[in-house]
């Protein structure tokens, strides 16, 4: 079995997906290439996008999380969004390195893979030169026009990448089935399903893809997501073994099945649901 798992999601856009779970995504253009994050890095992605594209090469990254930007450092220069600009630096990324090694000890045979995984070192080919991007920039491929969109939450950084050419909306991790939204700063369940509705204003975007999901979502999930938020309670939720310093990890989910997902949860800390 390939470490990288690698298909088509539309006509000029690729999907490569690491065996622990999460994607990166491949636009073409008719001049240049976007590549929208890295991944863990554990593999040299360099030579999976090589493969694919002999066009100039731009990087971007959803956030600065070690499973979005861990492969950042394959690649001469990168793009984020200033607010996580710090977290690509490599104390950070040991931090979330040992977080992710406590939770698969703690999580036994799912997450065995990750200790595996996290036990090796990883291709460092550059010092990276990042360039930082804020919200309504916009990526122009040749035919295929991708924009920035700022919305933070997951983390302070996050962003959402609009494609007109394929109407879809490429969310990262801050709008899927399954929402972590309990690191430091992370905005009250509330504030979290406003910014959601106004995205849900949106017109002439059909579908969504996140980084961690191999099928897309409706447009119609972002509202749906929103009114999700509004119903979770602490009665009503429960507390996991998620590791996050002094702070319990609570979970609220109900059944996804509309969706095509077994269910839709949050992850969260109890100070953001008041
Ligand atoms: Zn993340
Ligand atoms: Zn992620």
């Amino acid at each position: 079995m390939s470490y990288y798992n690698i298909s088509k999601n539309d006509i000029d856009t690729w999907y490569i997906r690491e065996m622990l779970g999460v994607g990166c995504f491949l636009f073409e253009g008719s001049e240049k290439a976007l590549l929208f994050d890295t991944g863990f890095g554990f593999r040299n992605i360099r030579k999976v996008i090589d493969k694919l594209t002999s066009k100039p090469l731009v990087v971007v990254n959803s956030h600065g999380h070690t499973d979005h930007a861990g492969g950042n450092t394959q690649f001469p220069q990168v793009y984020i969004h200033s607010a996580d600009l710090k977290m690509t630096e490599d104390a950070w990324q040991k931090n979330q390195r040992d977080q992710l090694i406590g939770y698969a000890r703690k999580n036994h045979f799912l997450a065995r893979p990750f200790l595996y995984w996290l036990g090796r070192s990883r291709p460092h080919i550059y010092d990276t030169e990042y360039k930082a991007i804020e919200d309504g920039v916009i990526f122009d491929l040749g035919g295929r026009r991708l924009t920035v969109t700022h919305f933070p939450g997951h983390s302070p950084g996050s962003i959402i990448l609009t494609d007109e050419h394929t109407q879809t909306l490429y969310t990262g991790d801050a709008v899927n089935s399954g929402l972590f939204l309990f690191f430091e700063g992370s905005p009250k369940l509330k504030e979290y399903a406003e910014r959601l509705n106004d995205l849900a204003q949106l017109q002439g975007y059909s579908k969504i893809f996140d980084s961690h999901s191999k099928n897309p979502l409706p447009i119609s999930f972002i509202s749906h997501y929103a009114s999700f938020l509004e119903r979770a309670t602490l009665d009503k939720s429960q507390i996991t073994n998620f590791p996050n310093g002094e702070k319990d990890v609570y979970v609220y989910k109900e059944e996804g099945i509309p969706f095509e997902r077994d269910f839709i949860t949050v992850h969260f800390t109890k100070d953001l649901i008041i």
